[in-house]
């Protein structure tokens, strides 16, 4: 006892404003005493000091865990003059305010396990370190999780990796609902949650408020949505309260890009399916794959290169495979850059459609389209139809269709020779009601991309094409089996049973053409017959081939 007691006033030497306390474990008794004003309320004949301090709802949220495992700790007993401490917030006046909670265990007269311990407020210098330490050595601060992250990814090379991001919805609706203390629970219960959910295995940290990453194996893609979907469910309903999440996906495909570019590509993706009623966890895909810095470049020129005249119309005539007459074309952009050259669709379109540029744009390539039908209409020419791209954009109102009637007017051309290519129309019901909308008003549509993944069965039960285009990844990837070959077959088989016409994309051999022909299906589009070509070219071809027809077939 008197070993310990000189302990503890050699540590109480010039402190002021401290606290100390004195606890037998083993026999449950304790004592406190030197309280200064504020922590007054540590003295308890029922609680002992740190119970005290626990039930005064003084702690402030973020600490209380932190408080609750040192408590443990002390309980628990330490050897005869070893140390321990912590730096805790207590909430005073309504400010969180600093303090630090030393201890020293001793084994004294009575008692085989004593505590004596002191509370003391930090003074600004001690918090000042405190706090540059934290940043340091907590797991949560994002340069010791990157490094983490990144050993982890080096050294176990033997697993699959993925980086989940998630973040709740309209957090701010929450601490409107619940109040701010509530939404800073929550938070702290994520955490809590989270260190459960990710063991060993896992990485995990709090990248800023509600927005949380986790660094995680896994073997399937089914597996890592089971495990995010369990998440969910642990994470969701603390307390009765209400709100959701979203998650962004990234799959590592490769391991020594920095982690942070990682973290940027889950977010992307959660940024994807925010605001989308269907989903909640998106992955990221080959459309964000373009940097950022691209993108910038990109949306810098794109509206000076549409006045600039710099997006050309390219057309992609389609044949017929039996008779080798151009039976129509596809409309197909390109943006002729003056410093960089041709650059093709797939590098601008994706942003377009994100930033909403997409819709100017498409509107211009749809007169160009129109004009040129005039043309062909003016020289004497037997007219084919063009079908123009819709972007998925323009499903989202119905104005598309009105501008659509509009050009027709203007350029006083047949309806039937502005065909509408459509992709994507699954599970939207917006989307699927501006696609009949189009087929009342009597437009010819395609659905583009057949086979792809975007286009699918389910697709056309619900809408009502005219066309299917077989996809040229479907087309290529099916025509090397056997199998493949039969499911080519049927698809056209049971597309023309159901009355629908059937043309295949991205024919590159004479090969694909003359199976194709043999199943049934007689249009086709593909480098085999002719690539994208400017509008002069097209026009030329539509000359001296009269209405199409191929002079050297
Ligand atoms: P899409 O509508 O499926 O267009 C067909 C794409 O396949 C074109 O690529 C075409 O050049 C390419 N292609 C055609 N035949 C072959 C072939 O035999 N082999 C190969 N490897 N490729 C072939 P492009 O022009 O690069 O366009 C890519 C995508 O960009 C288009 O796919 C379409 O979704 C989009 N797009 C192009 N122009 C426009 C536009 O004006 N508006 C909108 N919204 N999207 C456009
Ligand atoms: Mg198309
Ligand atoms: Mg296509």
């Amino acid at each position: 006892m008197n070993n310990l007691f000189e302990k503890i006033s050699k540590m109480l030497t010039d402190k002021n404003g401290s606290a100390f306390f004195y606890l037998d474990l083993q026999h449950g008794e304790w004592d406190c005493a030197g309280f200064c004003d504020d922590l007054a309320f540590m003295k308890s004949d029922t609680l002992d000091p740190l119970d005290a301090i626990y039930e005064s709802g003084l702690i402030f949220s973020e600490d209380i865990k932190l408080f609750r495992r040192f408590a443990y700790r002390v309980r628990s007993s330490g050897a005869d003059g070893e140390t321990a401490s912590m730096k805790f917030r207590l909430t005073m006046d309504g400010e969180p305010r600093w303090y630090e909670l030393s201890v020293v265990f001793g084994s004294g007269e009575n008692s085989s396990s004593e505590v004596a311990g002191r509370i003391h407020p930090m003074s600004e210098k001690e918090i000042m370190d405190h706090q540059i330490l934290e940043l340091y050595t907590n797991d949560q601060c994002p340069d010791i999780f990157t490094e983490k992250v990144e050993k982890r990814l080096t050294e176990d090379t033997q697993h699959s990796y993925a980086i989940i991001q998630f973040d709740v919805v309209k957090f701010k609706l929450v601490n409107d609902r619940y109040g701010e203390a509530a939404g800073t629970e929550l938070l702290h219960h994520f955490l809590d949650v989270l260190e459960v959910f990710c063991g060993e295995d896992r990485i995990y940290t709090r990248l800023s408020a509600d927005i949380f990453m986790i660094v995680t194996p896994y073997e399937t893609t089914e597996g890592l949505i089971t495990f995010i979907r369990s998440m969910e469910e642990a994470l969701s309903g603390y307390k009765g309260m209400s709100y959701n999440f979203v998650f962004g996906v990234y799959i590592v495909d490769e391991r020594d890009i920095p982690s942070r570019i990682m973290g940027d590509a889950a977010a992307m993706a959660r940024q994807k399916v925010k605001g989308s009623a269907m989903e909640n966890i998106g992955f990221y895909d080959s459309a964000m794959k373009i940097s950022l810095k691209r993108r910038k470049l990109i949306e810098d020129d794109m509206k000076d290169a549409l006045t600039n005249g710099e997006f050309k119309m390219y057309l992609q005539p389609k044949y017929s495979i039996s008779g080798g007459d151009v039976i129509g074309a596809e409309a197909l952009v390109r943006w002729l850059h003056p410093q960089r050259g041709m650059i093709a669709p797939n590098d601008f379109i994706p942003i377009f459609e994100q930033n909403g540029f997409v819709v100017k744009l498409d509107e211009y390539i749809w007169e160009r389209a129109c004009s040129l039908v005039r043309r062909q209409l003016d020289e004497g020419i037997e007219p084919v139809p063009i079908s123009v791209n819709v972007s998925r954009v323009h499903l989202t109102g119905e104005d598309f269709i009105d501008f659509a009637e509009r050009l027709i007017k203007k350029y006083d051309i047949p309806k039937s020779l502005l065909e509408l290519e459509i992709t994507e129309t699954i599970e939207n019901i917006n989307a699927n009601r501006m696609v009949r909308e189009a087929k009342e008003r009597g437009f010819t549509l395609l659905m583009d991309d057949f086979g792809s993944g975007y286009s699918s069965l389910n697709n056309l039960k619900s809408t009502p094409f005219d066309v299917l285009k077989i996809d040229r990844s479907f087309l290529s990837s099916f025509m090397e089996s056997e199998r493949g070959q039969k499911i080519i077959s049927h698809t056209i088989a049971m597309s023309r049973d159901i009355g629908l016409d059937i043309i295949a994309e991205g024919v590159e051999t004479k090969e694909q053409a003359a199976f194709l022909s043999s199943c049934g299906c007689d249009a086709a589009q593909g480098f085999y017959y002719s690539r994208p070509m400017p509008e002069e070219m097209f026009m030329e071809l539509m000359e001296r081939t009269h209405r199409g027809r191929l002079v050297n077939e």
